[in-house]
């Protein structure tokens, strides 16, 4: 579940500002180290960039200053202050095209695979959403129906978390969690920040920086698989709506807003993103897992209410395009999934009935436990996608 917090602009000037030409950063955003894009110079070619470009990452527009597509570069603002720019060098075509630097492998890149085993070699970071325990009321991811067990994402996100680790490490996985407690990995707490949103700046900024952090320093994964469950409003949460609606739908990274792409840390991340090719990868595989989650859990597929923070992307009809840090951060293809409505009668009653072996009569249908269900739609994509690239 996610939820677009507004923080007010002048909430940037608590932060230090350095140098001549000031950054102009986003929350907690780290200054941006343009040099290091030197690395990607003649890796894509002029088609690839601009596709990637106008069709995934910018698909809201941008100032016309902030990226120039030219026929032999694109031209990057990197300071609007002191007029600086990066110049990409586009390669010829494919087969001229520099090895693009990366710290994951892509999945036709892997050593063979052993044992027939179609996820051996691979690295994959679990990344349960939120943090659930005693957070869950303060980060909003809690409601209580009547006197019956409170429902709280972040306890869900790693219950599925723990039931899809060994079932991964069976086909030849190296897991690793990115969050295995209900407790924040960041060590910062809500007294040592800001006090007025200082709740939102920990736990949604200060934990997803010290988890990316983990990620892109400590675990350097080939794919990071971000676990949700959605909900619709639910009003009180000592009182919520239960609802008929329930639904799917998988996120990759892109579809920058105008207003974010002027943050010049964000226009860094999103250009070293592109550069990385982590969409080449990720949105395949977000559609194969989403195919296999359709088809386990027999939901629709979500249809945001409008089109300002999203993109459709893909062919299954269940991946969405969208800007969300964890998506951002993390320097390596990531799927993030966001299946069931927690506040569906269907869901609730299912989440309430716990993990179980077997099936369940739930609503007047036999279910698995909605936890297995989850984990095991997910490996059966991640099966489906390494077996097919992988030639098993
Ligand atoms: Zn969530």
């Amino acid at each position: 579940m996610i939820l677009r917090v507004v923080l007010l602009a002048t909430c940037l000037s608590i932060f230090p500002i350095t140098g001549k030409a000031a950054n102009n950063l986003g929350i907690l955003g780290a200054r941006p180290k343009w040099s290091v894009l030197e690395s990607y110079q003649e890796t894509v070619t002029h088609d690839e960039f601009a596709h990637l470009i106008y069709d995934v990452y910018c698909t809201h527009g941008f100032a016309p200053d902030l990226i120039e597509v030219n026929t032999d570069t694109a031209r990057i603002l990197t300071n609007r202050e002191s007029q600086n720019f990066f110049t990409l060098r586009f390669a010829k075509d494919d087969t001229s095209r520099n090895p693009v630097p990366r710290l994951w492998d892509p999945a036709r890149s892997l050593p063979p695979a052993k044992g027939h085993k179609p996820l051996s070699g691979l690295r994959i970071a679990l990344d349960p959403g939120h943090l659930g325990g005693e957070w869950a009321k303060m980060e909003e991811r809690w409601f209580q129906v009547d006197s019956t067990q409170p429902v709280q994402e972040g306890d869900l996100t790693l219950k599925v978390a723990r039931l899809l680790a060994p079932r991964l490490r069976e086909l030849g996985a190296k897991v690793f969690f990115v969050r295995n407690s209900n407790e924040p990995v960041t060590a910062k707490r809500p007294d040592d920040l800001v006090r007025w949103q200082s709740e939102i700046l920990f736990y949604r900024y200060s934990e997803i920086r010290r988890r990316a952090a983990l990620v892109n320093f400590k675990l350097h994964p080939d794919l990071v698989l971000c676990l949700h469950f959605n909900a619709e409003g639910w009003g009180d949460p000592n009182n919520p709506t239960l609802t008929d609606i329930n639904h799917l739908h998988l996120l990759v990274n892109g579809s920058y807003l105008q207003e974010e792409l002027e943050f010049d840390d964000e226009r860094f991340e999103m250009i070293r993103r592109l550069l990385s090719r982590a969409y080449d990868e990720e949105l395949p595989l977000a559609d194969t897992i989403a195919g296999t989650m359709a088809r386990q859990t027999q939901l629709p597929p979500y249809q945001y209410p409008t089109t300002n923070s999203t993109t459709k992307v893909g062919t299954s009809g269940y991946v969405y395009a969208r800007n969300l840090l964890a998506t951002r951060l993390y320097r390596c293809p990531v799927v993030y999934c966001e299946p069931y409505v927690m506040n569906s009668k269907d869901g609730f009653a299912r989440i309430q009935a716990g993990d179980y072996e077997g099936t369940r009569n739930i609503n007047g249908l036999e279910r698995k436990s909605i936890f297995r269900e989850y984990a095991e739609s997910v490996t059966d994509g991640l099966v489906e996608y390494y077996s097919k690239v992988r030639g098993l």
